[in-house]
């Protein structure tokens, strides 16, 4: 028997929520709504196993920038305690076994529908359901609807030119084959230099006779440093549940990283060269997250770090012109997302990994045997690997057909960008929850925290409405303005909205320029969610009745 009730037509249910998603998101919230609070839930799932977007993330070197033992739920202390993870950042297929570990631990798979995407979800505003219809031609009507389909899950294939006519196999980095590939003996062409690249480079060259990284901006690429942790470091921290959660729910950004209380002007040089160079050895996130705060907002701070991280590059990469590509231009250090190397810079200066600047020098089109640029040049290679990153954040739901109140479609809501009450409701659309979505602090954070925070709050939303018998409950349009003309502010304040990058929107042609995670931060974000809610839940109407938002709701406080 399982804890959804079906309909004796097979292909239509009725349950209390329907979660759409397998990952972190979808795991956890599967787990609160009905093993905590006794709703029936179901999840679908469009991969064939758990694990949202590291069940397609599996290119050669896949590996979360986050220290692995942040890297996973704390809501279960014996779960964090006794998950032993290999390495200081956690490779993809150990992600995948740990979220494989959580799913038997609380017997989620029983209520997941594996393979089965989620095509559509109508409100009925009569009946205050949704309809939600899948691939599979199955309709369940729901209650609540959560949307746990993660920031990074919709793949970016640009339209290239020619695309189809490649003559080799083409990968994306987004959509790895489970079976892996093998690169030996084969020339390599891979587009794109972010994150995903970063990681995939030294591995592919490792094995390939030749791989040519196209590359269209340059990246701020710091040491991870990955390697095993030391036992004593593990066994410490092993006894610090309750302190680690609590630091990393109360930080700015989910990790146990905290801003220099001076700026990075303030200090002289030799004591920001002492820092950087401290950082640096360390490896991870410490020069972005953990530096001197002035640089998200000071052009000239910003580039006192940068000078920092400009020296290593062409430290590290032997051929001058080639470093010189790699030195990133136009755009302050830390608005772009930073990935972590592994070996990235030391890559090139292997004979035969080639690197081809294509800002200059745009990709004209994909031919049978490789691609030429707009200069007429023309590369060669067997394999094809795009590692272009994904359509961020509205992606994933705006490939869905939402309709609220009044048959209106979220995608059209959205054309000029989200609209949402703290990223996780939007005006129109009752009982639709989006776990880390677009204005939400979400990308801006080490996931699974800012995933934890808002499960627990959409549980406590819905235990809140169950209790008083109330059937909706939705953002009004004022606090939604407010959100967006608050998020726009603050992140114009800083450097952030300089930079062409994803979390504006602006690798996606055609796709509104807007900044779109919230910069409150997680410590903040998660404190001025809990007064919402002390307050009555302001900024919402529950059954039409609306409190409004305080102006605490549209104030900025940083943590430290
Ligand atoms: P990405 O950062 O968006 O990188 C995509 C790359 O493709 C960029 O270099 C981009 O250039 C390039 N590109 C896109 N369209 C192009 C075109 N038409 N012509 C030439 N180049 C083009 O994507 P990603 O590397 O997959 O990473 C996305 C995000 O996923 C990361 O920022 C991170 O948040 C997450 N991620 C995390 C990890 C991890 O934790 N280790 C690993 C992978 C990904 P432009 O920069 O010029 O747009």
């Amino acid at each position: 028997m399982t804890a959804s009730t079906r309909s004796t037509d097979a292909t239509t249910s009725t349950v209390d929520a329907v979660i759409i998603g397998a990952g972190f998101s979808g795991l956890y919230m599967l787990h609160k709504l009905r093993d905590e609070m006794g709703l029936r839930a179901r999840v679908f799932e469009t991969g064939d196993g758990v694990g949202g977007t590291w069940y397609w993330n599996r290119y050669p070197g896949a590996r979360s920038d986050s220290d692995s033992y942040i890297y996973g739920f704390t809501f279960d202390r014996e779960l964090w305690e006794t998950w032993e993870w290999s390495e200081r950042y956690p490779g993809s297929d150990e992600i995948r076994s740990y979220l494989e570990h959580v799913a038997r631990r609380f017997d989620l798979t029983r209520d997941i529908t594996f393979g089965t995407r989620v095509d559509a979800a109508t409100f009925d505003e009569d009946r205050t359901v949704w309809t939600v219809t899948t691939d599979t031609g199955e309709t369940v009507t729901a209650t609540y609807v959560i949307s746990a389909v993660g920031a990074l899950s919709a793949s970016n294939t640009p339209r290239f030119e020619g695309l189809d006519t490649f003559a080799g196999p083409v990968f994306h980095t987004g959509h790895w084959p489970h079976e892996g590939v093998d690169f030996a003996g084969q020339r390599v062409g891979m587009i794109g230099s972010g994150a995903s690249a970063v990681q995939a480079t030294p591995e592919i060259a490792a094995q390939a006779r030749e791989l040519t990284v196209f590359q269209r901006t340059a990246n701020y690429v710091v040491p991870a440093n990955n390697g095993p942790v030391d036992p004593e470091v593990k066994a410490g921290r092993r006894s610090d549940w309750a302190g680690i959660r609590k630091r990393i729910q109360e930080s700015n950004f989910g990790f146990e990283l905290y801003l220099q209380e001076s700026g990075a002007a303030d200090v002289s040089d030799a004591e920001r060269e002492a820092l950087l160079e401290d950082y640096w050895n360390r490896g991870g996130f410490h020069i972005w997250l953990g530096s001197y705060a002035d640089i998200f907002f000071s052009t000239e701070a910003n580039d006192l770090v940068r000078r920092f991280l400009d020296r290593k590059i062409r430290d590290k990469v032997h051929d001058p012109r080639t470093a010189e590509l790699l030195v990133p231009k136009g755009h302050p250090f830390g608005t772009k997302r930073n990935p972590l190397d592994s070996g990235y810079f030391e890559a090139f200066n292997e004979p035969h990994v080639h690197l081809v600047d294509v800002k200059s020098n745009p990709i004209a089109a994909i031919t049978p045997d490789g691609l030429r640029l707009a200069d007429g040049v023309e590369y060669t290679f067997d394999t094809l690997v795009l590692a272009t990153g994904f359509d961020a954040m509205t992606g994933p739901l705006n490939r869905i057909d939402i309709r609220g109140r009044g048959g209106a479609l979220l995608r059209e809501k959205w054309a000029e960008g989200p609209r949402t009450y703290l990223g996780l409701m939007s005006h129109g659309y009752p009982n639709l929850f989006t776990i880390t979505g677009p204005q939400s602090p979400s990308v801006l954070s080490n996931m699974p925290v800012s995933i934890e925070q808002h499960v627990d709050y959409v549980g406590r939303i819905i235990a809140d409405l169950r209790a008083r018998g109330a059937a909706v409950i939705e953002p009004t349009k004022e606090a939604e303005d407010g959100w967006c003309t608050y998020n726009q502010e603050i992140a114009h304040a800083t450097l952030f909205p300089t930079a062409d990058t994803w979390y504006m929107g602006a690798n996606i042609p055609g796709k509104p320029r807007v900044f779109m995670p919230n910069l409150d931060f997680v410590g903040p974000y998660r404190a001025k969610c809990d007064q919402i809610a002390a307050n009555g839940w302001e900024g919402f109407a529950v059954d039409g009745e609306a409190t409004p938002a305080g102006e605490h709701v549209y104030t900025w406080a940083v943590a430290g």
